[in-house]
């Protein structure tokens, strides 16, 4: 059988897919790597919430249960999109990772690990988080020292005794460095100044306001847009601000290099810990897409709000794929909309 679309990634991009996939003609199947949907979020470090109220965490077609201007754990979220997957019967393959693909003249050819599919068309849901970056001199530093990639980090009993460095102000790193505070006295190293922005504004969250004034639905090309994008990602609410003013955690600049197990910094201080975070985000991996010409020189996707110049071939949940939003469990719905029209028009 030939599919009509073939959906890589069953998270909240490609169950956003499937939805509107469901409600046209097209036959259709999305292919999950992991054995249960929801997974990736499960696995994600224990204390996590997430930053938008469940007002802003749901899908098309299904809200997200409970107060909707409380902030919702990860397991509910891993729970809500399995939940999501059952109620819209979602033709999803679990266990089933695709290793290559190809395109032979108008067809896509799919290798997963004990199956090869075909496909008119393919969406690329496979999240914006394939491999860690942690700096290079990270390897020179001894095995005294625990060193852990944010994406590794459970809780503080991985850690060993003694003074903890987070390196990287986003909101992961804010949120593990407030945490690992309360055991371990901690440093974290940032290369721009934080922004804290509050939850909420007279008792409305502050997803409620940017909805309405338009922040999360911007276009990266609009002004608003292009604002947003120079500047670091804001931190949502007061506990990593209040731990900095009580010297519960204090903000060093950026790590730059190691010497003899001691961390150097942009001011050329030093500082010798125990345990280090890379809270350094992630870089992409699209090696098993066989595909010419799919990426820029900087190795970027190629497309026009998700939409490649190879006929067929779809990417889905990229940062700023459209919008602000579109990496959001709120925006990317409608990313998802404006593909699947498109690939029913075509
Ligand atoms: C710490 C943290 C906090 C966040 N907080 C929020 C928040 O508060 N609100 C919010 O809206 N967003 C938040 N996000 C961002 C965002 O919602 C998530 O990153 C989201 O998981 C991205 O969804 P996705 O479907 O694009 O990718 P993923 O969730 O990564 O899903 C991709 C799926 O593809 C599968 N897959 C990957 N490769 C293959 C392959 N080769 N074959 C088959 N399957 C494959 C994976 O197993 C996975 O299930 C947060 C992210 C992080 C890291």
């Amino acid at each position: 059988m030939i599919y009509d679309v073939i959906v890589i990634g069953a998270g909240q991009a490609g169950l956003s897919m499937g939805y509107y996939l469901k409600n046209s003609s097209l036959s259709f199947v999305i292919l999950e790597k992991n054995i249960r949907i929801g997974d990736v979020w499960k696995d994600r470090y224990d204390s996590l919430t997430l930053f938008t109220p469940r007002s802003h965490s749901s899908l098309p077609g299904l809200a997200l249960e409970g107060n909707p201007d409380g902030l919702p754990t990860k397991n509910e979220i891993g729970n809500y999109l399995e939940n999501y997957a059952n109620i819209f019967k979602m033709p999803v393959k679990l266990d089933t990772i695709v290793k290559r693909i190809d395109k032979r003249e108008e067809i896509f050819v799919i290798y997963t690990k004990n199956s090869t599919l075909q496909a008119k068309n393919v969406v690329i849901a496979t999240g914006p988080f394939h491999k860690p970056k942690i700096p290079s001199f990270s390897k020179d530093i001894s095995q005294n020292v625990v060193q852990l990639h944010s994406s590794a980090y459970k809780n503080p009993s991985q850690l060993k005794g003694g003074a903890v460095l987070v390196v990287g102000g986003g909101n992961s790193g804010s949120q593990i460095a407030a945490e690992v505070s309360q055991s371990h006295l901690t440093y974290l190293s940032v290369s721009q100044n934080i922004r804290f922005l509050p939850l909420s504004i007279a008792n409305k969250s502050i997803f409620w306001w940017f909805d309405k004034l338009g922040i999360l639905k911007a276009k990266g090309s609009s002004f608003i847009g292009s604002m947003i994008q120079k500047q670091s990602d804001p931190i949502f609410g007061y506990e990593l601000k209040d731990k900095v003013k009580n010297k519960q955690v204090t903000i060093k600049g950026r790590t730059s290099s190691v010497q003899n197990d001691e961390i150097i910094f942009n001011d050329r201080t030093r500082l010798k810990v125990n345990n280090i975070i890379w809270a350094t985000g992630f870089v992409p991996d699209y090696s098993w897409i066989n595909i010419p010409q799919l990426m820029d020189t900087n190795g970027n996707v190629k497309h026009e709000r998700g939409i490649t110049k190879i006929k067929g071939l779809y990417f889905l949940g990229l940062p700023w794929q459209y919008c602000r939003g579109s990496a959001l469990l709120f925006g990317v719905g409608d990313d998802a909309e404006y593909l699947s029209r498109f690939i029913v028009n075509k």
